[in-house]
């Protein structure tokens, strides 16, 4: 990645140095070609300006050859035509001719035989330069007049050379030389002309000994020897031109330009420092090369900032996608840069900020199907204990009907056989029967109905034969499972012993039985014998005495049989022993002859009804309603005084009628409100009052067991009691009933 990031990031540098070094390249190529011009330039100009310089030089120097010639001839023309002169006076004309001449070192006259006959420094008088080439060439007539290379003179050492010219008579005739010693130290006399500074030229004698040079040079013999050390001077005494560079005596390098004194087989070379020569161009390029480190260190700026103007953004951009990569999601990005790499920074920054938004909302998900998954294993492990401890039998299986589960409790109640049993298959040994006793088909039982049709069974009860004998009567709910389509895919029955149950309701309808029936037979008897004797009684001074005690006994008897009834409905009642014969009943009617009948045994005086005509007939069973209502009343009589206004009102309310027994008598504490419809409570005030507590309850039960379902099926309508009441000022019993 990075090594990817760092080739991307160089790459772009090295396109963005391409295209610079494309830009400047042509310009500086343009730049070398135009300074290797100059140079050139430079170098022809110099080589031209050198051959024109050597020319004149050249020119010069064959001019003063020339002018020395027509000297020599004229003296030798003179001495010839004139008679003898004695020595001694040609000697004194000769040294009078050498003073006037600067760039002579000597000048002597000579005999056709070569012998020196006078001469202008007396040591040379008498000597013989037969032998010298200069001389045999003008004594044999090869040429009037010749040039001697470099010598040096034998009595001074000094470097000279020599021209001799021939003097002829009118039959051209030898008659003798002249000869002129030339030393070329003086010869600056003859280069006149101004020269170019730092300009230097050479004379080459055709020996290739060095005769001159200006600027002058203090150089040794050894050294004036030229063509040892400068082999192209070979062509120039050859008569050609020649150009070049190379270093000089003096170590200077120079550009030259040589050029032939043909007339005297010399040479002349002249040359200017090439320093000197170049120094403007080389000066030009110098100052091209600095223009061009500079651009190119520019353009290297320029790139870099170029570069990091493109790559910057990018490495901005790739630590960003790193940091979201390694889930730092929070993080934004704000770059310059190309707009197209902003606008990318912008586009990465939302795509992050949603990828946020999903993260959270998958964490969320997450702790939630964590908190799910924790639940779901503390729901399976709370199901497993309740399976494995709930006092019923459970029994699971699957779609076919194989038992696939039975918790302990139903292995106790079924055995060990039933595992791995199926609900569809006989189980040997056992017989199932139905409540009324017959026998209970295997299809019709509660699991394989859920698996068949998926019925749910609810508190089923039917009767178990077990093998051994042992009868048990099992109360079943059962249910199909389904998947998410709704296919069965097993089914799970619960099922519980209530064969104990079942003894203890038998034992209990003996029990009342036996109070209704057994109590109330004495009872009974007692009662008629009782009416029997307040019938028979006479009136006697006692006789009004035993009457009253009779009348006791019979309300005793009364009250008992009330309290015995109490009992025997309150069993039957919490044993759902109860069925009701509901009718429509009018209200007002039924309330007016309930008086009626009440006032043999109440002091209804003070009962108001406040019952309207038009009040729709509720659906209640008439002898239960006539309980309800005859607890209220006695209650209200029974707590209040005897002038004390007792009222029953009823009202329709929706789809039920509201009945009401309001009294003002003592009223009920707050504290026993919330008790006041159990079994047996009887609030403090109450206790010297006749009763056991159980009117109210009876009542409640009664008043609940009138309760059907609402027409939208969410709820019930009637059967609900409730008191309003204040202590000393009253109390208002109120229970619905349905509309019939
Ligand atoms: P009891 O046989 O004692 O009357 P009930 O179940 O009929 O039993 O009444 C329970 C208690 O409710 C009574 O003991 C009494 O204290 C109180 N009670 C019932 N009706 C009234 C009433 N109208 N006024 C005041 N107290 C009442």
């Amino acid at each position: 990645m990075s090594r990817r990031r760092s080739l991307t990031i160089q790459s772009i540098r090295g396109v963005v140095y391409l295209l610079l070094v494309i830009a400047i390249f042509p310009a500086m190529l343009a730049h070398i070609v135009q300074n290797y011009r100059a140079f050139q330039a430079a170098q022809d100009e110099a080589i031209e300006d050198n051959a024109e310089f050597a020319q004149s030089v050249a020119t010069a120097m064959q001019t003063y050859i020339n002018e020395l010639r027509h000297t020599q001839q004229a003296f030798g023309d003179t001495l010839i035509a004139l008679p003898p002169a004695p020595r001694g006076k040609l000697n004194v004309l000769l040294a009078h001719m050498a003073g006037e001449n600067p760039t002579w070192r000597g000048v002597c006259w000579l005999n056709p035989a070569g012998e020196v006959l006078a001469a202008s420094r007396p040591e040379m008088i008498g000597c013989s330069l037969r032998d010298r080439t200069y001389f045999r060439t003008v004594a044999t007539g090869a040429a009037p007049w010749a040039i001697s290379n470099l010598y040096r003179d034998p009595i001074t050492g000094a470097p000279t050379f020599a021209v001799a010219q021939s003097v002829l008579d009118e039959k051209n005739s030898l008659r003798g030389v002249c000869l002129v010693l030339v030393d070329p130290q003086r010869l600056d006399a003859v280069f006149t002309f101004r020269q170019p500074p730092g300009a230097a030229f050479v004379l080459i004698d055709r020996g290739g000994m060095l005769v001159y040079r200006e600027p002058k040079l203090t150089v040794e013999w050894k050294r004036r020897q030229m063509l040892a050390r400068w082999p192209t001077l070979k062509r120039a005494l050859q008569g050609k031109d020649v150009t070049g560079t190379m270093s000089g005596m003096d170590g200077v390098r120079r550009i030259f330009a040589g050029t032939p004194i043909t007339s005297l087989g010399w040479a002349v070379v002249a040359g200017d420092p090439e320093q000197a020569v170049m120094a403007p161009a080389r000066q030009q390029f110098l100052r091209d090369i600095i223009f061009f480190v500079l651009l190119c260190i520019t353009a290297f700026f320029v790139g870099l900032i170029v570069s990091r103007f493109l790559t910057r953004p990018l490495g901005l951009l790739r630590e960003y996608t790193h940091h979201v990569a390694h889930g730092e999601l929070d993080r934004r990005v704000v770059i310059g840069g190309p707009a197209e790499l902003a606008e990318l920074a912008v586009a990465l920054n939302g795509m992050t900020a949603e990828l946020q938004e999903h993260t959270s909302a998958l964490d969320l998900e997450r702790k939630h199907a964590n908190a799910l998954a924790a639940h779901e294993t503390r729901y399976a492990a709370t199901l497993r204990v309740l399976i494995e401890t709930v006092p019923a039998g459970i029994i699971e299986c699957d779609r076919e009907g194989n038992i696939i589960l039975l918790n302990p409790m139903a292995v106790e109640m079924l055995g060990e056989e039933a595992i791995g049993g199926n609900v569809f298959g006989p189980m040997p040994g056992f017989a199932f029967y139905r409540a009324d006793g017959t026998p209970f088909p295997l299809p019709e039982m509660p699991l394989p109905r859920a698996l068949s049709e998926g019925t749910v069974t609810r508190d089923l009860e039917y009767r178990m034969d077990r093998p051994g004998g042992r009868e048990t009567i099992l109360l079943t709910s059962s249910g199909p499972m389904c998947d998410d389509a709704g296919n069965v895919i097993g089914a799970v029955a619960v099922f519980q012993d209530i064969t104990p149950l079942h003894q203890l309701q038998e034992e209990r309808e003996l029990f009342i039985h036996t109070i209704s029936h057994d109590l109330r037979l004495p009872l009974s008897i007692i009662q008629g014998h009782a009416q029997v004797m307040e019938e028979e009684l006479v009136e006697t001074p006692n006789g009004q005495t035993l009457k009253s005690g009779v009348k006791a006994i019979l309300r005793s008897t009364s009250r008992m049989n009330v309290m015995i009834q109490d009992l025997v409905d309150s069993a039957r009642l919490a044993g759902h022993m109860l069925e009701l014969h509901t009718e429509p009943v009018e209200l007002r009617p039924y309330l007016d002859n309930l008086l009626q009948r009440a006032a043999t045994g109440l002091e209804v005086a003070h009962v108001r009804l406040e019952v309207s005509d038009d009040l729709p007939p509720v659906c209640a069973d008439y002898a239960r309603l006539e309980r309800i209502m005859m607890n209220l009343l006695s209650n209200a009589l029974k707590y209040s005084s005897l002038e004390a206004p007792v009222t029953i009102s009823a009202r329709r309310e929706g789809d039920e009628v509201v009945i009401s027994v309001t009294d003002r008598g003592s009223g009920i504490a707050p504290e026993d409100l919330p008790n006041i419809f159990a079994r047996f409570y009887r609030a403090r005030g109450a206790r010297h009052t006749e009763g056991i507590g159980l009117g109210l309850y009876i009542t409640r039960l009664l008043v609940e067991a009138h309760a059907v379902p609402s027409a939208d099926g969410k709820g019930t309508v009637g059967g609900r009691i409730w008191v309003e009441s204040r202590p000393g000022v009253g109390s208002t019993f109120s229970f619905t009933l349905p509309l019939a």
